[in-house]
């Protein structure tokens, strides 16, 4: 009947779209819902209006070193299983340019709405009914061949398999709920504590004041946090805001920063500063700020020469220790951030739907028949197209299952 469904896909984001085209193409007569006004709102507003729809440095193999989580092995199936070479060769299909920039983050050459079109003919190509805004009011199990009952603002469905693919909870300006959340605690399923991650950090008024006159300033340094085997080291850009720290080496540690840890930055990572001091002590006579100077950016060489009255002289003067205290306060540069900005601002939603309770071939949970995609699960990319190719490999495994099944 015309409300009876094989599979009903929840949230027409990244892996919703995805999921649904290839599982009609695959045959499955497929529903997707969204209650955005918009179709993959984040789509639209990722890697800067380009969409970083991948990373060619992902390695199936060892996906702890791109990915985190409680179990960091969870997505190697589906990883293995839908490449990035895999999604290349379909934005390659539907002749859409897109370049490399570092680190093998490949972008769209024009924009993210090129990407959208194609999932959304990918779609079209699998049959997909597709009803946006729709919004769901419950969900419910029943018996039969068909499991699921969907209340939603026009009408109740039915269906088969229900994917959750809702997302996590960054930037609810456009449209984030925890609605996966709760279907996953509906269903007895575990969670693991969500938290924003790919997030600017935030450091207390006091404490940041002699730092905020360095707000839009950006520079290459290497940050690390956590201890032992739990440390975590990137080497990125790092930017000075109002509030703390942001860019691409902040967001990096972001995600695996935890409340209370300190951060460690070294603002010159290619430089032995200390010896470059001593050796200026011994060759010349200008300030220490204007030393500094050669090797940062003034503004920065101003702001940490400022801290002690004994390096505000000339560089002859200082003496071995303070500027030996100097260089470490450059290249060990160690703080304790407050917080962050929050889901406001966070790329993406660390933690999530428990991956004890989900099947890394098939993303189904304990609950037959009921899936969950995408950023919902406990798996979380780096900075760079990972979690997009989360979002892809994961809707594909979970198509492939619904298929077979
Ligand atoms: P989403 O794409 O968020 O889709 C979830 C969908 O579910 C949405 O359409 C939402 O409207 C819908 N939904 C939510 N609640 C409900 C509900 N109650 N009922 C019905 N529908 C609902 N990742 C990269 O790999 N590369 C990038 O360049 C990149 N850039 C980013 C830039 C920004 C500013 C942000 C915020 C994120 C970026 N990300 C990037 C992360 C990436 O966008 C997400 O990880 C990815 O979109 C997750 O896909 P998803 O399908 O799980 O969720």
């Amino acid at each position: 009947s015309a409300d009876s469904f094989d599979t009903i896909v929840i949230g027409a984001g990244a892996a919703g779209l995805f999921c649904a085209g290839v599982a009609g193409q695959l045959g499955l007569h497929v529903l997707l819902l969204d209650h955005g006004e918009r179709v993959a709102e984040k789509i639209r507003i990722s890697g800067g209006g380009r969409c970083n729809f991948t990373n060619r440095e992902l390695d199936p193999r060892a996906p702890h070193r791109h990915f985190l989580g409680e179990n960091p092995q969870f997505c190697r199936s589906a990883l293995s299983r839908y490449t990035p070479q895999d999604f290349i060769a379909l934005v390659q299909k539907h002749g859409i340019a897109f370049h490399e920039k570092h680190k093998g983050q490949l972008f769209g050459d024009r924009s993210s709405e090129d990407f959208i079109r194609m999932l959304q003919a990918e779609c079209g190509a699998g049959g997909v009914v597709h009803r946006q805004p729709c919004s769901v009011k419950a969900i419910r199990a029943v018996e039969g061949v068909e499991r699921y009952e969907v209340d939603t603002d026009q009408g109740t469905v039915r269906s088969r398999h229900l994917v959750i693919a809702t997302g996590g909870l960054s930037i609810p300006k456009i449209g984030a709920t925890d609605f996966g959340y709760r279907v996953a605690k509906q269903f007895g399923l575990r969670m693991v504590e969500p938290r924003p991650a790919l997030v600017p950090l935030t450091f207390d008024g006091d404490a940041w004041a002699p730092y905020s006159q360095l707000a839009g300033l950006a520079l290459p340094v290497a940050i690390e946090t956590g201890e032992k085997k739990q440390r975590m080291v990137f080497h990125e850009d790092l930017l000075f805001t109002h509030r703390g720290l942001s860019g691409p080496a902040v967001l990096q540690i972001s995600s695996y920063w935890r409340d209370g840890q300190p951060i460690r930055v070294d603002l010159m990572p290619d430089v032995d500063i200390g010896a470059r001091l001593l050796h200026a002590k011994a060759t010349s006579r200008k300030r220490v700020a204007n030393e500094l100077a050669a090797l940062v950016p003034t503004r920065l060489a101003d702001a940490w020469a400022g801290q002690d009255p004994a390096w505000q002289r000339p560089v002859n003067e200082a003496s071995d220790k303070s500027l030996a205290a100097l260089a470490d306060r450059l290249s060990n540069w160690t703080l304790v951030p407050s917080g962050s900005e929050g889901y406001r601002k966070a790329e993406v939603t660390a933690g999530g739907v428990d991956t004890r309770d989900l099947s890394s071939q098939t993303l189904e949970s304990k609950q037959p028949g009921l899936y969950f995609i995408g950023e919902v699960v406990d798996v979380t990319g780096w900075l760079g197209g990972y979690n997009f190719q989360w979002a892809w490999a994961s809707g594909y495994a979970a198509a492939q299952a619904m298929v077979a099944a």
